[in-house]
């Protein structure tokens, strides 16, 4: 970052207005660093989602598990997340996002990195992280993946926090095979399908046998995880794992419907289908992409 790059970024704090007390090339204050929200509790043993205290398992063998992944046990071992998608991490995703504050990806792919170590105790050492893929066309239109720069980010932290994991970035390895559609109109049936047959694996040989991380910037009802991770088994992966930097909370987990039924935020972004699965987010602007 040169002095021209400083001098024309604000000298206040993107994520709530404080004034910086030095010009930085990320503009968000320290106090922001460390109040990014986090996740807490019990939380299920497959996708990390918020339990419910009465949900909780009990006894010595027992693990516990959200409704939906009981109902329908996801095609990843364990998905974690660093924190929750609302205030300061949402503002901050946002900013990376769409303001294009890519100097942010390095102290969140910080974050994600302390999501991914959580993984140390069950995941291989040796694993080949695919960032989730944009489809092309949304690429373009944006410049950059910021699931790969966040990937990028985090492996350059764990590198130096975890030496003993072997982990390769392969960000061509899974493809976008449709650009965000409406999914207003389709049977409920017709939803599932169409979010299962999203994504596609580039060269099946460079997956075979693999350890995958999959990594995203949210994981909202978890059906972009679920839809990718099938696509990486199918390809022949030997086991996926899942970090996100932040998760949407689900407050209506009892719903079946809501979340077998409702448009993933990551394959819809028409108002009409927006609207539809609003009710299971704990915040009613759900992420669009
Ligand atoms: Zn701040
Ligand atoms: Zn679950």
């Amino acid at each position: 970052m040169d002095a021209l790059s400083c001098a024309l970024l604000p000298a206040f704090c993107t994520l709530c207005g404080s004034p910086l007390p030095q010009l930085s090339s990320v503009p968000i204050c320290d106090s922001c660093w460390t109040e990014f929200p986090v996740q807490s509790g019990p939380v299920c043993a497959r996708c990390g989602d918020t339990l419910a205290a009465p949900m909780q398992a009990s006894g010595p063998n027992a693990t516990a598990l959200c409704r939906a992944c009981r109902l329908a046990p996801p095609p990843f071992v364990r998905a974690v997340a660093f924190g929750l998608y609302q205030d300061r991490m949402k503002a901050a995703i946002h900013a990376l996002k769409y303001d294009r504050l890519h100097p942010a990806a390095h102290g969140l792919g910080k974050m994600l990195a302390q999501a991914i170590a959580h993984l140390a105790a069950e995941a291989p050492a040796e694993m080949l992280v695919v960032p989730v893929p944009l489809h092309r066309s949304k690429h373009a239109e944006r410049g950059f993946n910021q699931a790969r720069s966040l990937a990028a980010a985090a492996l350059e932290a764990l590198r130096k926090t975890h030496p003993e994991w072997r982990l390769t970035l392969a960000s061509s390895t899974l493809m976008r095979l449709r650009a965000t559609e409406s999914q207003a109109g389709l049977t409920p049936r017709q939803r599932r399908l169409n979010v299962r047959a999203a994504f596609s694996v580039s060269d099946p040989t460079a997956v075979a046998g693999k350890h995958i991380l999959l990594i995203d910037d949210i994981f909202t009802t978890g059906a972009t995880a679920r839809s990718a991770s099938q696509a990486l088994a199918r390809a022949g992966a030997a086991s996926v794992f899942v970090a996100t930097l932040a998760r949407a909370r689900l407050v209506h987990q009892s719903s079946r419907s809501a979340f077998f039924d409702g448009a993933e935020d990551n394959l819809t972004n028409s108002p009409a289908a927006t609207a539809q699965p609003a009710s299971i987010y704990s915040s009613q602007d759900q992420p669009s992409f």
